[in-house]
Formats: structure tokens, C-alpha cells, sequence
């Protein structure tokens, strides 16, 4: 048996992840259990500096709440020193701008490389920072992440404009261009996945960028940021300064020479997005925000795998998953059973040090998640809901949580309807099929979905009148750099991933040529 079947006998699910994204990768090594940290400092321009203001801010280990090294802090003057860089790699005549659109995408296919050469260095720093289990970093995380930049790399010189059949004697066609300086912020749940989810539409599309990766997880984006060097990218294409969100962050999305921002995290920091963007230059923006994902279980369903379905989509990274099916609704002729199953299932869930082979659940990311958290379970308790397992923290130092599960839980309660971003299952009773899609649909958010049925009619009918930017059908959290990604209502705005993606980074140019008419 191999380590990865030890580690995930008892998730099918995991088992498919790691089929379907580790065919690139041998079989699982050992982690790196103290990677050195080579890079804590701002890329710009393919180097590494300090902050303009010389201060520090630490990295914390989510597992033993030590700081793991300082980081240089970046703020206002560091992100316009990256911007200055990105705005002069992206002026006209540049080595960006005149290269191939082949030849980028052979960078981003070296860059790919030089990941998959470094799989287990990166895995392990990803689990030092992070805190997710190294083997689902090396068999789930790294593997997406080069699929990802494989993927975007063959769209380099694919990105097609067209000709268009206008009125009058024109030729009339589009130029799909890229928009410029991208700003790009992300989060800390998927720290090398959202990098990629990012780099890769904005860089094969010929763009630059000036990113910020969350303030809990910078240390891999900075070893990226080295590879890309290495790969061959010119000074300016890519710049990364690590910071805090009210200040680097809102540096980029304020800045008035930065053509595009695209965001990832909290509904709520979603919101200032657009104001900052439209109180300065109008830059456009996408945004990738969170979810209460429905996950609903019929009775015809096969109960085994519907448990181990409903565990994993909620469980999945701790929890913190956008897009987890955290309102699971449940067919009230198999209630009771799938309840007692789920609570068994999350009893037998191992949590510990995500260095360890046998841990499917680390800590969570940081105090205030860790707070965050055990807040909304303590609102659970006293809105009534019934505990079935956990609802208390694992130990006393770092931020881990039991895995909990909760049932009898009602639409109103806070944990029904609020992000809880943590290990935290809220099981709610259904009757009849349009009773579930309209409780399914009450919700502010519709990032995600998931159905579990033998009955094709249903699952269709499900699968169409949810409102939602997935719908999985007996599977969840099934994700391919190939297919969009994204949110309804105030899950986000434009989608990720896929030819759909592009679109992101693209400006569309109508160039219209007059063509003289001989007379005959
Ligand atoms: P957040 O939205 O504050 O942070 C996400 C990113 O935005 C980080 O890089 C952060 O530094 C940056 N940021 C924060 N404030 C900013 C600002 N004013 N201007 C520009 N950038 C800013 O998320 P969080 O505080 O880390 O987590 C809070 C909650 O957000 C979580 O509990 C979870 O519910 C949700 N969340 C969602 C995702 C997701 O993938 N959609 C990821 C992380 C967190
Ligand atoms: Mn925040």
C-alpha cells in the first residue's frame, strides 16, 4: 500500500484527488520538516529588498504558535516602487511586450518545471506556513498549481481574436491585448493555488503584476517569485510584496497606475474592492469571495458514499474551502442514519501535526480564524443546535479545532447562514425537492453546490435551478484549471479558470480598416 492510500484509506474522495492531480509526481516522498526559509523580503524588478520603511512583520506556525522568521513589510512606497516596476516591464517595446506569445508561454512551462523539480521543498514550506497536511500539499496543491500554469502556458498564443462582418466597406477585426498592470490579491487557505489561479490567465495573456499574498502566507509566494527568476521572466513581470490588507493591499487597489485588480478572500473585504477601485481610477475588478454551499442529500443515495462525500466537502482544508458544502441538507427519510454515519466519520478524522503521515486535519490558519471559529460554534450551542461530536479546541497550543458536527440545524441559525471557515458540519433536515432548492437558494452567497442522487431527473433539476457557479453531482470539490470557477450573487464577480478566465485579462480592441471600392 502506498503512503497515500494509508493516509486516505478512508476517503475515497482524497483518494481522486490524489489520483487525478498526482499523475505528474512519483509517490509521495518524505516533507522537508524544517525547510530553510530562503526568501522573506519584496520582489521587485527580480530582486529581493527590504521595505522602504525597514519594518518586519513575523510569519506565526499555525502548530506551535512561534514565529517562523520576519518578513519585510510592505506598504504604500513598496507598492508603488512594484508598480513602477510592472508599468515599465509592460511599456511598449519592452522585452514583455515584443516577446513571442509562444515564448511566454514556454516561461510559465519552465516555471511549471522548476516547481514540480522543487514539489517537496515547496510542500513542506507550504505545510510550515500554512499549516494543511503535507501530504495533500504535495499530492493535491502543487500538482494544481502546475496543471494550472501548464494549462494558461498553451493559451499564450491561443487567446484568438476575430474578423467580424460589419456594414459598409470595412475590415473589421478584435486584438485580444493584455490590460497592463494587474493587481492581484490573495488568501491564505490555498496560498501556491490562488497564486497560480492568478499568475496563470494574467501572465500568458502578456499582462504584468504586482501581487500581495496574505499576511499568514507569503513564504511560498516569494519562493515562487525565485523560480520565476530562474525560469527567465524579465525584471517587472512579476512583483510580489508581502504585507498586511488596509495597507499593501489597499495600496494596489487604490493606485491609480494599476489597470486591474483581482481579489480573492472575505465577502466583506470584497465590498471595498470596487469602492477603491471606483474612487480612483476605475480599474476594473474581479472578485473571488465566500460561500455557504448547499450540499444535498437525497435518500436514494448510496449512504456510504453520500457520508464520505458530505465529510470531505466540508472537512476538506480544514474547513477553510470557499467554496465547502457547509449547509448540508439531508432527506428526512435518512436523517437519523446519515447523521449517526456523519458524527462516526468525523470522530475517526485525525488531527495533529500536518508534517505527520497520518493527520488529515492541521491547525487552522491563525488566532483569529482559531477565534473566529469557536465563536460561531459557541453561537450553534446557544441558537440550539445539538452537538453531535467536537465543538472544542484539540489541545492547547496551536490553533486546532475537533472536528464538529452539528444537526438539527435551522436556516436562521447564525451557523447556517455565516462563513464559519472551519471544521464545523451544520446538518439540516429536508422534506420534498422544491422545499430543499428554495432553502438551498435563500442564502447571500451561491459559489458552490452539491447534490448526491441515483435519480437523473433530480440531480438535472437540482443541478439547473440552484444558484451557483458549481454544481457538483456525487462528487465535490472537484476542480481543473480547465473549468470555471466562481460566484453568483455576493460570492464574486467574473469567473477564474478556463477559456473564461481569459477574459479577465484581456482588453478586447476593435481595429476598423476602410477598404476603397474600385469602380468596374
Ligand atoms: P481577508 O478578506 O481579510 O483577506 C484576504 C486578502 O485580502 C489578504 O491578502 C488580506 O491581506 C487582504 N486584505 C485584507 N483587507 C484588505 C483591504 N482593506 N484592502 C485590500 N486587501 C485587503 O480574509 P481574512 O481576514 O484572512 O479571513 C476572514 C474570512 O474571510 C474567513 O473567515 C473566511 O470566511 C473568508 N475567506 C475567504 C477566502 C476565499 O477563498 N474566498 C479566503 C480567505 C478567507
Ligand atoms: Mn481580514
Amino acid at each position: 500500500m502506498s503512503v497515500l492510500r494509508i493516509v486516505f484509506r478512508r476517503s475515497k474522495n482524497v483518494q481522486n484527488i490524489v489520483k487525478q492531480h498526482s499523475a505528474c509526481m512519483s509517490s509521495a516522498p518524505q516533507p522537508v520538516r524544517e525547510p530553510e526559509i530562503k526568501h522573506a523580503q519584496i520582489f521587485i524588478n527580480n530582486k529581493f529588498v527590504d521595505s522602504v520603511s525597514g519594518k518586519r512583520f513575523p510569519s506565526i506556525s499555525p502548530v506551535t504558535e512561534e514565529v517562523i522568521c520576519e518578513i519585510a513589510e510592505g506598504d504604500k512606497a513598496d507598492v508603488d516602487l512594484a508598480v513602477k516596476a510592472a508599468r515599465d516591464a509592460f511599456r511598449l517595446g519592452s522585452p514583455w511586450r515584443r516577446m513571442d506569445a509562444s515564448e511566454r508561454g514556454n516561461l510559465m512551462y519552465k516555471l511549471a518545471d522548476l516547481m514540480e523539480r522543487d514539489a517537496v521543498y515547496l510542500a513542506s514550506l507550504e505545510t510550515l506556513d500554512n499549516g494543511k497536511p503535507f501530504q495533500v500539499a504535495y499530492a493535491a496543491d502543487i500538482p494544481l498549481s502546475i496543471k494550472c500554469l501548464r494549462y494558461y502556458a498553451g493559451y499564450a498564443n491561443k487567446n484568438h481574436g476575430k474578423t467580424i462582418p460589419v456594414d459598409g466597406n470595412f475590415f473589421t477585426y478584435t486584438r485580444h491585448e493584455p490590460i497592463g498592470v494587474c493587481g492581484q490579491i490573495i488568501p491564505w487557505n490555498f496560498p501556491l493555488l490562488m497564486q497560480a489561479w492568478k499568475l496563470g490567465p494574467a501572465l500568458s495573456m502578456g499582462n504584468t503584476v504586482v501581487m500581495k499574498p496574505a499576511e499568514q502566507t507569503s513564504l511560498t509566494a516569494l519562493y515562487i517569485a525565485q523560480l520565476s527568476e530562474e525560469a527567465g521572466f524579465p525584471p517587472g513581470v512579476l512583483n510580489i510584496v508581502p504585507g498586511y490588507g488596509p495597507t499593501a493591499g489597499a495600496a494596489i487597489a487604490k493606485h491609480m497606475d494599476v489597470d486591474k485588480v483581482a481579489f480573492t478572500g472575505s465577502t466583506e473585504i470584497g465590498q471595498l474592492i470596487p469602492q477603491y477601485a471606483a474612487t480612483s481610477n476605475l480599474k476594473g475588478v474581479t472578485l473571488e469571495l465566500g460561500g455557504k454551499s448547499p450540499n444535498i442529500i437525497f435518500a436514494d443515495a448510496d449512504m456510504e458514499q453520500a457520508v464520505e462525500q458530505a465529510h470531505f466537502a466540508l472537512f476538506f482544508n480544514h474547513g477553510q474551502c470557499c467554496c465547502a458544502g457547509s449547509r448540508t441538507f439531508v432527506e428526512d427519510k435518512v436523517y437519523d442514519e446519515f447523521v449517526e454515519r456523519s458524527i462516526e466519520r468525523a470522530k475517526k478524522r485525525t488531527v495533529g501535526n500536518p508534517f505527520d503521515e497520518s493527520v488529515e486535519q492541521g491547525p487552522q490558519v491563525d488566532s483569529e480564524q482559531l477565534g473566529k471559529i469557536m465563536n460561531l460554534i459557541e453561537s450553534g450551542k446557544k441558537e440550539g443546535a445539538k452537538l453531535g461530536t467536537g465543538g472544542v479546541r484539540h489541545g492547547d497550543r496551536g490553533y486546532f479545532i475537533e472536528p464538529t458536527v452539528f444537526m438539527d440545524v435551522k436556516d436562521n441559525m447564525r451557523i447556517a447562514q455565516e462563513e464559519i471557515f472551519g471544521p464545523v458540519m451544520s446538518i439540516l433536515k429536508f422534506k420534498d425537492l422544491n422545499e430543499v432548492v428554495e432553502r438551498a437558494n435563500k442564502s447571500m452567497y451561491g459559489l458552490a453546490a452539491g447534490v448526491v442522487t441515483k435519480d437523473i431527473d433530480r440531480a438535472l433539476y437540482v443541478a439547473n435551478s440552484l444558484r451557483a457557479g458549481t454544481v457538483w453531482v456525487n462528487c465535490f470539490n472537484v476542480f481543473s484549471a480547465a473549468a470555471p470557477f466562481g460566484g453568483y450573487k455576493m460570492s464574486g464577480n467574473g469567473r477564474e479558470l478556463g477559456e473564461y478566465g481569459l477574459s479577465a485579462y484581456t482588453e478586447v480592441k476593435n481595429v476598423t480598416i476602410s477598404i476603397p471600392q474600385k469602380n468596374s
